[in-house]
Parts: structure tokens; C-alpha cells; sequence
């Protein structure tokens, strides 16, 4: 079942009083909006549907009414959405909301990318490292490396304890990350200047994976 928010763009979702109403003596027990609705907002009690969970209805949505053989199944007018989207100016809401929707998908999308040249680069080498990886600039340098050699830097994952003691108290963190040819060709000369790079800055190579 869809994850059900106790709210609607910000607004307590019991505020919003948008959920269908069945006209019992049209209902025929078809059962089709019970097995529609995602939501569990139907139960089939006899032959008959009732609306046992009203306030997880998605708002706006009218499916079950639609598909309703005999027109038993009602709504409000939509112009009730409409004035409370107005009321509650949920517009700046959905402006930050359309910003984080779209943060996910471009992240996503990176990742899928990412997974397509790790999975049919034939020449590739996972590292675990640690050090002042941050302070040192570490992937800013390794970028700036590997983007002259047809090679790039994927999958890197940084993990600190603690931003604050990191930067203050001068703790290590530790990352992983896959050296990948985009090219397919051989990155033993790559390689070779990543660890010079590592070595140059203090960073510790934990393990060291090549993969051809
Ligand atoms: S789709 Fe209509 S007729 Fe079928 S069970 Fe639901 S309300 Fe009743
Ligand atoms: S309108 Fe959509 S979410 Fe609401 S009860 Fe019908 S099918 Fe379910």
C-alpha cells in the first residue's frame, strides 16, 4: 500500500474533507473500488462498499468514480481543492517540495549513471582510504586528476564522525570510491597517479582493488 501522509502539502490532511461517499442503494457489491483503490479507504461489508478510511484518500484524486459501473461514487466539487489550495497558499509549499522531488530524481538519475560505467567498465579499482580527506580537498583533487586520462571517480562515499571534530579537532574520516576507466581502456597509469595523489597528501590506502 502507498505510504499515507497525515498531511497534504503541510495541511492536516483531517482538514480537508475530500473522501467519496457511496449511494448505498445505487452500490452492486462489484467490489471494483476496493480492489482499485490503493489506499485502503474501502472495506466490502455484505455486498455493499463503505468508506472505512476516508482521510486516506488522495486528494484530487477521483479514480474510483470514474470506474464505478453504476455512478454510486461522488465527490466534492473540485473547486473545494481549489479554494483551499488558495486558503492555505500551499504554492511556496509545493515550490520546496518540487525542489527536493527534483534534488531525488537528478540524484538518481547520477546514480544509475554511475552503475552503468561501474558495470561495463572492464578496467576499474575500488579504494578505501583515510586521512584529512576533506580539509586536504581530496575530491576536489582527485577530479581535477582524473578528468585529463579519460577516467572518473564514482560511488565515492565519505564518512567522518563528526564534521566539528573533523575540522576542529583534526580527526580522520575515511571514503571509498571506484577509479573507472570511461574509455575501456587499462588505468594502471590512473591508478598509479591516484595513489602518488594520496600518498603526496598523507591519506591512507586501507585497501586497494583493482578490477580488469
Ligand atoms: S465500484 Fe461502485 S458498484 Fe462497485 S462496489 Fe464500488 S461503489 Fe459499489
Ligand atoms: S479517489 Fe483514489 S485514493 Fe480516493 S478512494 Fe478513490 S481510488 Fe482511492
Amino acid at each position: 500500500m502507498a505510504k499515507i501522509s497525515d498531511t497534504w502539502h503541510g495541511i492536516p490532511r483531517k482538514e480537508i474533507p475530500w473522501y467519496p461517499t457511496v449511494d448505498e442503494s445505487k452500490c452492486i457489491g462489484c467490489g471494483l473500488c476496493f480492489v482499485t483503490c490503493g489506499r485502503n479507504v474501502y472495506v466490502m461489508e455484505g455486498k455493499k462498499a463503505k468508506v472505512a478510511n476516508p482521510y486516506n484518500c488522495l486528494v484530487g484524486c477521483t479514480t474510483c468514480a470514474t470506474i464505478c459501473p453504476v455512478g454510486a461514487i461522488s465527490f466534492p466539487d473540485k473547486s473545494l481543492v481549489h479554494k483551499i489550495e488558495r486558503e492555505h497558499a500551499i504554492l511556496r509549499y509545493v515550490q520546496e517540495e518540487k525542489k527536493k522531488k527534483g534534488a531525488k530524481i537528478e540524484l538518481s538519475k547520477a546514480r544509475a549513471s554511475a552503475e552503468k560505467i561501474v558495470s561495463e567498465s572492464p578496467h576499474r579499482v575500488e579504494f578505501i582510504v583515510a586521512g584529512h580527506i576533506l580539509e586536504k580537498d581530496i575530491p576536489k583533487k582527485l577530479v581535477e586528476l582524473v578528468s585529463g586520462c579519460g577516467c572518473d571517480i564514482v560511488n565515492f562515499k565519505l564518512e567522518t564522525p563528526s564534521l566539528k571534530v573533523c575540522f576542529n579537532e583534526q580527526a580522520p574520516s575515511s571514503a571509498s570510491f571506484t577509479l573507472v576507466s570511461q574509455n575501456f581502456e587499462d588505468i594502471s597509469d590512473c591508478m598509479e597517479k591516484v595513489d602518488k595523489l594520496l600518498e603526496d597528501n598523507d591519506i591512507v590506502i586501507v585497501e586497494h582493488n583493482k578490477i580488469t
